[in-house]
């Protein structure tokens, strides 16, 4: 991990693209999509999972404005340790900033020196399915999504990040009409996205997006807890153990069964 300082970045009033609102750069990523990546999280989410660890990056107004030359001048600069890698824009919520991220995945793919892969890391919730033409420049030009589905359940959607399902099923959909590869994301919350039905459940919503190349079941972890005591906020999963990996195989067998079942129709 090396995180990039933004004070250190030049004005980037001239730029020839949107500006960025980004919380905070990452030189050598490696969690967030295949091989090491130059990871862009940027600023503002709409949801309000309860057990985000990046609360930091909810506020809508604040952040460091970038410009797409500064991210892919950084990015020319260590260029040979992203060979099996490529550039992730995580959050906060990347979709709330359509322009930008369309602006700097298409630079990313005209390099001189060779097309470099684009990742987005979303949860999908800022997607509009009634203007789908306002997310097409970005999805023209990304590779891989990074696809994070809360809970399978309406209810319990709502309940864990205080936001319906609707928008970030839509958007998988078109990511599927698309045919873009997705890796789905599942945070297993002990108590509320820990049991086989709940997996199985998942299985059968992902199960028509024949797009979906990777599943990755999260364990909860509780990381992001001194970042509420610094914020002064309550945290909303006080008392929630961490989860082991122990029953990480057995969930993530229930989320295949449920696959197999939604695409045999049963
Ligand atoms: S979508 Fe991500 S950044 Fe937004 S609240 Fe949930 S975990 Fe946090």
């Amino acid at each position: 991990m090396a995180k990039v300082n933004l004070a250190e970045l030049k004005d980037s009033a001239s730029s020839r693209f949107p500006l960025g609102r980004v919380h905070s750069l990452e030189s050598m990523g490696t969690v967030d999509g295949p091989g090491i990546r130059f990871v862009v999280f940027v600023q503002g989410c709409p949801m309000r999972c309860a057990y985000c660890h990046n609360p930091d990056t909810w506020a809508l107004d604040a952040g460091t404005p970038v410009s797409v030359e500064h991210i892919v001048e950084l990015f020319e600069s260590n260029r040979q340790f992203y060979k099996s890698g490529g550039i992730t824009v995580s959050g906060g919520e990347p979709l709330l900033q359509p322009e930008f991220l369309a602006a700097l995945f298409g630079e990313m793919h005209v390099r001189p020196h060779g097309s470099v892969h684009t990742c987005l890391d979303s949860c999908g919730y800022a997607y509009t399915p009634e203007h789908p033409e306002r997310f097409a420049p970005v999805l023209d030009e990304t590779d891989l999504v990074l696809l994070d589905i809360k809970h399978a359940d309406p209810a319990g959607h709502k309940a864990l990040t205080g936001r319906s399902p609707e928008r970030i099923l839509a958007f998988g959909d078109e990511l599927a009409r698309r045919g873009i590869d997705v890796i789905i994301r599942h945070v297993v919350v002990p108590g509320y996205t820990d049991t086989e039905e709940e997996c199985e459940q998942l299985g059968r919503l992902i199960a028509p997006w024949h797009n979906v190349v990777g599943l990755e079941m999260l364990p909860y972890h509780t990381m992001g807890v001194a970042k509420y005591e610094q914020l002064g906020m309550a945290y909303p999963l006080e008392g929630v153990e961490p989860m082991g990996k122990t029953r990480i195989p057995a969930l993530r067998r229930a989320v295949l069964r449920g696959m197999k079942a939604g695409r045999a129709g049963a």
